[in-house]
């Protein structure tokens, strides 16, 4: 399967891996768009928010939950972060398997804003 994402799971790509459980595996971006950027990416291959089905809710809240944990250890829990899903090519999508961005870590409000964000 010509996945990024699948690959980068399977450790046929290498990757900067922060998180990795049996469901989950948090990495960071190659192309960091904030001083902290990650990407949490389930394990299984959803395409994107439009492919979710009833039985991956827990799947997704479970997601939340590791964000939130990696968000204190990189110590910006405190100092405030963005979680970001591109959805399909006009939503600036351009890995079509389903990942959560997070984003943190500036020095000025200004640079927070990230709307173009690919
Ligand atoms: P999208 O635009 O699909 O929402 O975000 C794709 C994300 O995947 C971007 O942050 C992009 O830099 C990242 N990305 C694309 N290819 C690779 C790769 O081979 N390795 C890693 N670590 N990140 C990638
Ligand atoms: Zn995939």
């Amino acid at each position: 399967m010509e996945c990024i994402f699948c690959k980068i799971i399977e450790k046929k790509v290498p990757a900067d891996i922060l998180y990795e459980d049996d469901k989950v595996i948090v990495f960071k971006t190659i192309k960091p768009s904030a001083p902290i950027h990650l990407l949490a990416v389930p394990k299984k291959h959803i395409e994107s928010i439009d492919y979710l089905l009833p039985e991956d809710s827990e799947l997704i809240g479970d997601i939340f939950l590791i964000i939130k944990k990696i968000a204190r250890e990189q110590g910006i829990d405190k100092s405030g972060y963005k979680v970001a899903i591109n959805v399909g090519k006009g939503g600036g999508q351009e890995v079509f398997h389903i990942h959560f961005h997070l984003l943190g870590g500036w020095k000025n409000a200004k640079d927070r804003d990230i709307i173009g964000m690919p």
